[in-house]
């Protein structure tokens, strides 16, 4: 635990008098601390980590650069940040966007408020006292009006339950638990589980370091290049000269960025074949997201959606040397129905002589043992496995702490057929909780730290109406929060992405209930939440 350790300053002092307490220090947590302060409410908050980050404090793996753009992938609260701070690149690389989340804790003054290396066991909700009761991995016992969960969709791992995978005798890594000191790939033989955005990423530098590389597939992905690349002195200049325009041209798409990559509205069908390709082509080339902005309607029709997935096959096929492994590359499922990846050289890497493809559709990994892993009879002699697969997505954060409601009521079992929340942001039976960018909301369909400014903003604007109206409790409903859910899911089923086994679905976990969890459409759902709060918080309980 870490020495940084004790009551905001800008609190009223002993812990029985605490306003909030803040689960997470990552994108989400920072913005909480810094926005509860401006309110003068006292603060804690609790990382399990020994730094601020989150995401980019546990991703160190090689490779490991966001996905939406940098200049975009950052906080807008502050004209002053967005000024002064410089990208680098394109897609800003881990150690970047880490030493900007120090930063951003620095510069607000926000570490004062955080204990690190502190996990947050347990939160039972007192109802006398109205408050909660937090628990934390060192001992501690604190209480506060409300709880706010800011621990991330994509930070509870998940490890595959593999027969006899703690008997391996090399190292074992997962990316999102990635160690801080320098791993030395120089004479290994490395297996890789996992073809997501993190082993897309990662499979290049390790098989450009490794004597040898075995890639474990179980459902190939669809990935473009990422065509990262330094940003130029006037490129930002461009972009500063308006930052505020720039970040509310983004907010107003879909996914809450992207606004200059030229979405394209018509239909792939309204085309002839030269056309599409030439269109295909010239987004394939810039890099990026454009790409799903090729036509309007790749992620809504089925018939348009081949297309764009015939395109890209037939340039895993155009790069990957061996006809046989090409075809294996090669993705079935709807192109974004799981989250497209961005690669710098991942299709490329499979015509290396140190690097194989092992396709484990049909016949999983039957076990590992001291020296390797087993599949179909064959055993692969390997000094390191890295495990690139995901997380328990959307909910294992949340689940993974024992919270505790009116009644006694677990969260874990109320979420057992899927996580139940209004707007993503208050869960019926949980007064004074709320959860930052989590399932229901747009989260893991937007620029995420748009999503939890967004949160954060309406989440510190209602505990200051509570005050002034003199308000102890707010409580999401249950009518609302089951409209909502259908809501969220009678969106997603206007589209294709709920047509594959992917994580927004939680098909990922083995007996995860299928739901799917973020919702789709950031502008509308601002409006609607600014609505809620305008009408004095319909949907939820306030007294
Ligand atoms: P996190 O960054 O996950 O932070 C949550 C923190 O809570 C963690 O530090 C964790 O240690 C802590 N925590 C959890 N439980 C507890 C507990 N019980 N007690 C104490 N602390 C706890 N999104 C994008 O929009 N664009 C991108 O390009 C992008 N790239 C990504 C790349 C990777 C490799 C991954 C994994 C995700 C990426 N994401 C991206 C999603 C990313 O998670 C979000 O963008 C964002 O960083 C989430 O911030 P957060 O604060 O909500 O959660
Ligand atoms: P992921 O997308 O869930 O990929 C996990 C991989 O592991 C999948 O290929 C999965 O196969 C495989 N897998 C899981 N369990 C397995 C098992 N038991 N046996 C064999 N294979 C197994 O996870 P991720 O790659 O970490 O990415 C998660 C999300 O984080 C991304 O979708 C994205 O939102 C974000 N991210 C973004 C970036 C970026 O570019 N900025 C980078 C990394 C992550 P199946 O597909 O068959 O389940």
């Amino acid at each position: 635990m870490s020495t940084q350790e004790h009551t905001d300053q800008g609190g009223s002092g002993g812990t029985d008098a605490l306003d909030l307490v803040i689960v997470g220090a990552g994108f989400g947590g920072l913005y909480a601390i810094h926005r509860a302060r401006q309110l003068g409410l006292s603060v804690r908050a609790f990382e399990a980590g020994d730094d601020v980050g989150g995401t980019w404090y546990w991703n160190r793996y090689p490779g490991a650069r966001c996905d939406v753009e940098s200049v975009e992938y950052s906080y807008g609260f502050s004209e002053e940040l967005q000024q002064e701070w410089v990208w680098s690149e394109r897609y800003a690389c881990q150690p970047e966007l880490l030493r900007y989340a120090q930063h951003v804790a620095e510069r607000f003054n926000l570490r004062h408020a955080i204990t690190f290396g502190t996990r947050v066991r347990s939160a039972i909700y007192d109802d006398v006292a109205q408050r909660w009761r937090v628990s934390t991995s060192e001992g501690e016992e604190i209480s506060a009006r409300f709880l706010v969960l800011a621990t991330g969709c994509l930070s509870a791992t998940n490890v595959p339950d593999i027969p006899g995978l703690d008997t391996f005798a090399g190292r074992i890594l997962h990316t999102g638990r990635w160690p801080r000191e320098e791993i030395d790939f120089a004479g290994q033989r490395v297996g890789v589980v996992g073809t997501g955005s993190s082993a897309i990423q990662a499979i290049p530098l390790i098989a450009a370091a490794a004597t040898e590389l075995v890639v474990f597939q179980r459902t190939a992905s669809y990935s473009v290049p990422a065509r990262n690349r330094p940003l130029t002195a006037p490129e930002l200049d461009r972009i500063k000269s308006d930052y505020a325009g720039f970040r509310a041209r983004n907010r107003a798409m879909p996914g809450g960025f992207g606004a200059d990559l030229g979405w394209n509205t018509a239909s792939a069908l309204d085309y002839t074949a030269e056309q599409r390709d030439a269109l295909y082509e010239e987004r394939w080339q810039r890099g990026g997201f454009a790409f799903l902005g090729s036509f309007g309607d790749t992620s809504v029709n089925k018939a348009a959606n081949d297309l764009a997935a015939d395109f890209i096959r037939r340039k895993i096929k155009s790069i990957v040397n061996d006809p046989a492994v090409a075809e294996a590359l090669c993705p079935e499922q709807p192109v974004g129905c799981k989250r497209m990846a961005l690669d710098s050289g991942y299709f490329e890497t499979f015509n290396r002589d140190n690097v194989k493809l092992i396709d484990i559709s049909k016949h999983p990994i039957d076990h590992v043992d001291s020296t390797g892993l087993w599949v179909n009879g064959q055993h692969f002699e390997l000094d390191m496995l890295v495990l690139a697969t995901g997380y328990d997505a959307m909910t294992g954060s949340y689940t993974g702490i024992d919270i505790r409601g009116r009644d006694g009521r677990a969260l874990k079992e109320e979420w057992a057929g899927g996580p139940l929340t209004y707007l993503g942001l208050g869960v019926p039976n949980f007064p004074n909780l709320f959860i930052v960018a989590g399932p229901g909301s747009p989260s893991v369909l937007t620029n995420m730290v748009l999503a939890a400014e967004q949160h954060v903003d309406w989440i510190v604007e209602c505990i200051d109406y509570m005050n002034t109206h003199g308000l102890a409790t707010i409580e999401a409903t249950a009518e609302a929060a089951h409209e909502w859910v259908e809501h969220v899911n009678g969106i997603a089923a206007l589209t294709l992405y709920p047509t594959c086994n992917s994580w927004y679905l939680g098909a990922n976990i083995p007996g995860k209930a299928r739901v799917f969890m973020p919702l789709l459409g950031f502008p509308d759902y601002e409006v609607r939440c600014s609505e809620v709060a305008a009408a004095g918080y319909a949907g939820f309980e306030v007294g």
